[in-house]
C-alpha cells in the first residue's frame, strides 16, 4: 500500500504504490477519494485527484485500483446526468444534496433496474466482437442494442429472453480453445482511448439543426467536426443549447463544462420540459448529460470530454447517429495547462503545454462516419465551443481547434452588441463540408436549393462591399442595383439569419421552410433586378406586401407554412404590375 508524502493542492505525491501504471486510478486517503496517476518516476508517482483534497493529510494510505479511467457502458444512460467521472449526479442529489461530499462514490449504472432483453441472435449462431445480439428498450425512442463487448467471438452456447439487471448474463459465448464467456449488458471502455471501429467513411449527410445561419451556409455534417470560438455573451451556448435541443441526431451527449453553474442547472432544468419536434417526446429520451460540480478542481474538468466522448462512441457502435457538444473547451484547454503548470513541464505558447495542439486534435479526431465492427453504419459528430479571452482567436486553443475541426462559426461580437443572433458571421465562418453535402441536397431538397444558397451569399459579399462605398460616398450615389443589393442584404439578414431562440416558432426551422423562406427573398430579389434592368427606379418599386409577408415568414409555424409560402409567392408575382 501506497503512501502520500506531498500534497499541493490537487497534485499529490506518493511512494509505495503497487504497480502503478501510466492513467491507473487510484483511491486517495481514508475517503477514498478518487485521482489519476498522471506522472511516474522511479520511486514516486504523482497523482490529479478529482476532488477537493482539503483535509487530505501526509502519511494518509493510497492505493491503486489498477485500471484506467472507464466508463460504464449500458442500458440506463439516456436520461442520466454525470459529473465528469460519471458519477450520477441526479442519485447523488437526492442522496446528498447539491453540494458532493468529496469521496462519495456511485456506481453509474442503476444495478437493480430490470431491463427487458429482446435477442436477435439465436443458439448456435456465431459472433464477432460489436455484433448485435439483442435490445431493451431504454427510452421511449432508443432500442439500446446489446453488442458483443470488444475482445470476444465464437458461437452463442445460449441465448436468454426477458428481464434482467445490467450484471446479469444474458448470453454465453463459446470461444474456440478457450472457456466459456458470460455476455452480460454492461461494459467498461477506458476512456482516453478510442473505441474500435472497422472504417472510417466520407461524410456524406448533414446534421440539420433548425438554425437557418447553420444549414443553410455553413452546414454541418453528421460526422463532422465545428468549432463555435466567441467571446463572452455572443451566444456559445446559446448556438450549443439549440442544436442539442432540435438537431436530427438520433441521441445527444452534452457536456457542460462551463464555468457558470447557473448555465447547467438551466440545462438540468429547461431539457426535460422541451419536445423533439420529430417524435413529439421528451428531448431526455435521447440524451445524456455531462456537467461538471462547483466543488470539483478545474482538472477534473479535463475527464469530462472523455467521459462524454466515449458514451457518444458507444452509442455510434449501435449504429445511431450521435451529436456530441462541449461547451466550452477552453475549460479543458485550461484544466491541461494547470496539470502542466503544477507538474513543472516545459510551457508552450500562453503558458499550454506544448502537446495541446495534440490532444485537441486527438479529441476531434473521434469524429466521423464509421463502418462498426458489428458492420453498421454510425456517426459520432463533435461540435466545440471555445471562449477565447477578449474574444481574440489567434490564441492557442482558438488556433488549435480550428485545425482540427471543418466548420466555423465565427460569432461576432458587433453583431451581438447590436442584437443580430445567433452571432455568426456570414462572411468570415465557413464550412467545408458544403460540396460534400451537395448529393445530398441535389436529391433531398429542391432543384434550385444550392443555386438560392450562392445568390444569397454573393447578395451578402456584395452588400458588404457596397455598404463600405456608401460610408464614402452616401447612399444616393448608388447605383439603383447597388440600392437592391442593400435592400435584399438586409431582407437576408434580418428575415433569414436573425433567428430568436427564444420565440416558440423560429426556434426551430426545418428545410422546407429554410428553402421557402430563402426562394421567396431570392424571387423578389430577381423580380426587381428584371424591373430595374428595364430603367425602373428602385423607389418606384412597390413591394411593401411581399416584404412584409417575407418579414412574418419565419414567425409562421410548418403547419402553415406551405400554403403562406404560395400566397407570398403570388404577392412576388404582382410586383411591378402597376408600373
Ligand atoms: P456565451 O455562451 O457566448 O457567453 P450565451 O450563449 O450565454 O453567450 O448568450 C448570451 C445572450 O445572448 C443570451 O442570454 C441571449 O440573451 C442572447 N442570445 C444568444 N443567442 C441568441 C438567439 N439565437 N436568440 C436570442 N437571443 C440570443
Amino acid at each position: 500500500m501506497g503512501k502520500i508524502y506531498r500534497i499541493s493542492g490537487p497534485l499529490i505525491e506518493a511512494v509505495g504504490v503497487d504497480d502503478a501504471r501510466m492513467n491507473d486510478l487510484v483511491k486517495i486517503g481514508e475517503r477514498g477519494i478518487i485521482g489519476e496517476i498522471i506522472k511516474l518516476d522511479k520511486e514516486k508517482i504523482i497523482v490529479q485527484a478529482y476532488e477537493d483534497t482539503t483535509g487530505v493529510k501526509v502519511g494518509e494510505k493510497i492505493t491503486s485500483t489498477r485500471e484506467p479511467l472507464a466508463a460504464e457502458l449500458g442500458p440506463g444512460l439516456i436520461g442520466s446526468i454525470f459529473d465528469g467521472v460519471q458519477r450520477p449526479l441526479d442519485k447523488i442529489f437526492e442522496k446528498e444534496g447539491i453540494f458532493i461530499k468529496s469521496g462519495t462514490s456511485a456506481i453509474s449504472l442503476d444495478r437493480k433496474k430490470k431491463w427487458n432483453f429482446i435477442p436477435t441472435k439465436k443458439n448456435g449462431d456465431i459472433v464477432n466482437e460489436g455484433d448485435e445480439i439483442g435490445y431493451v428498450k431504454e427510452s421511449s425512442v432508443i432500442n439500446h442494442k446489446i453488442l458483443v463487448p470488444p475482445g470476444y467471438h465464437g458461437k452463442i452456447k445460449e441465448i436468454k429472453k426477458g428481464e434482467f439487471s445490467v450484471e446479469e448474463t444474458i448470453a454465453i459465448i463459446q470461444q474456440e480453445g478457450l472457456s466459456n464467456s458470460e455476455i452480460k449488458m454492461i461494459q467498461r471502455w477506458p476512456v482516453r482511448k478510442a473505441r474500435k471501429t472497422l472504417q472510417k467513411l466520407p461524410p456524406d449527410t448533414p446534421l440539420v439543426t433548425g438554425q437557418r445561419v447553420i444549414d443553410t451556409l455553413f452546414p454541418m455534417a453528421k460526422g463532422g467536426t465545428a468549432a463555435i470560438p466567441g467571446a463572452f455573451g455572443t451566444g456559445k451556448t446559446v448556438v450549443e443549447h439549440e442544436i442539442a435541443k432540435w438537431s436530427d441526431a438520433d441521441i445527444i451527449v452534452y457536456v457542460g463544462c462551463g464555468e457558470r453553474g447557473n448555465e447547467m442547472s438551466e440545462v438540468l432544468t429547461t431539457f426535460p420540459e422541451l419536445k423533439d419536434p420529430r417524435t413529439g417526446k421528451s428531448l431526455m429520451e435521447r440524451t445524456v448529460l455531462i456537467a461538471n460540480t462547483s466543488n470539483m478542481p478545474v482538472i477534473a474538468r479535463e475527464a469530462s470530454i472523455y467521459t462524454g466522448v466515449t458514451i457518444a462512441e458507444y452509442y455510434r457502435d449501435m449504429g445511431y447517429s450521435v451529436a456530441l457538444l462541449a461547451d466550452s473547451t477552453s475549460r479543458w484547454a485550461e484544466a491541461l495547462r494547470e496539470i502542466s503548470g503544477r507538474l513543472e513541464e516545459m510551457p508552450g505558447e500562453e503558458g499550454y503545454p506544448s502537446y495541446l495542439s495534440k490532444r485537441i486534435a486527438e479529441f476531434y479526431e473521434r469524429a466521423g462516419v464509421v463502418k462498426t465492427l458489428g458492420n453498421k453504419i454510425g456517426s459520432l459528430s463533435i461540435i466545440g465551443a471555445v471562449s477565447p479571452p477578449g474574444g481574440d482567436i489567434s490564441e492557442p486553443v482558438s488556433q488549435s481547434t480550428l485545425r482540427a475541426t471543418r466548420v466555423f462559426w465565427s460569432l461576432d461580437a458587433h453583431l451581438a452588441n447590436s442584437r443580430h443572433f445567433p452571432s455568426i458571421n456570414w462572411l468570415s465562418s465557413y464550412s467545408l463540408y458544403t460540396p460534400l453535402l451537395d448529393d445530398w441536397y441535389k436529391k433531398n431538397l429542391p432543384a434550385d436549393w444550392i443555386l438560392i444558397r450562392e445568390e444569397m451569399k454573393s447578395i451578402l459579399q456584395n452588400e458588404a462591399e457596397i455598404n463600405e462605398l456608401v460610408q464614402l460616398v452616401g447612399y444616393d450615389a448608388l447605383s439603383e442595383i447597388d440600392k437592391l443589393i442593400v435592400k435584399t442584404g438586409k431582407m437576408i439578414r434580418e428575415d433569414f439569419l436573425q433567428q430568436n431562440a427564444f420565440d416558440e416558432v423560429d426556434t426551430y426551422c426545418s428545410l422546407n421552410k429554410q428553402y421557402k423562406i430563402s426562394k421567396t427573398i431570392i424571387e423578389l430579389h430577381n423580380k426587381e433586378v428584371g424591373l430595374i434592368s428595364k430603367g425602373t427606379h428602385i423607389n418606384q418599386i412597390k413591394s411593401e406586401e411581399a416584404d412584409e409577408r417575407i418579414a412574418k415568414m419565419k414567425y409562421i409555424k410548418e403547419s402553415e407554412i406551405d400554403r403562406y409560402f404560395i400566397e407570398t409567392m403570388k404577392a412576388i408575382s404582382t410586383v411591378g404590375e402597376d408600373i
